[in-house]
């Protein structure tokens, strides 16, 4: 996997290991074809994947924000019809919706919808 894909992976694969949330299987390459990207396919459990994918060069925090928002999709996705699709859970209201990626500068935070309350950065859930 191409080094700025695979570290801008890190911080939201380990949000989901520390809350139980399920892995994506990763498998570089295959999509999209651009020498300006770094991409890979996100497989969920029923043999159906995802794209996700680094502009090259960008700002890291721009690279993980962006990340993690097409893996939190991925995990709803995954989610879908067995279990509650709310991840990452926001802890003031925690029956209502999930949190969300927003990036301010070189900060990339999980926030709360509803209120703008930041609650954690990404990749320092659990
Ligand atoms: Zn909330």
């Amino acid at each position: 996997m191409h080094p700025q894909l695979a570290l801008a992976l890190e911080p939201v694969l380990r949000d989901l290991r520390a809350t139980g949330g399920p892995l994506p299987r990763v498998v570089p390459g295959g999509w999209p074809e651009d020498d300006d990207v770094a991409g890979a396919m996100l497989w969920h459990s029923d043999g159906s994947g995802s794209g996700v994918s680094v502009v090259l060069d960008r700002p890291f925090a721009e690279q993980v924000a962006h990340v993690a928002d097409v893996v939190q999709d991925w995990v709803v996705e995954e989610l879908w019809g067995t279990a509650p699709t709310n991840w990452p859970r926001c802890p003031a209201h925690p029956d209502n919706h999930p949190l969300e990626v927003r990036r301010g500068g070189d900060a990339v935070e999980w926030v709360c919808p509803a209120d703008g309350t930041a609650v954690r950065p990404v990749g320092d859930l659990g």
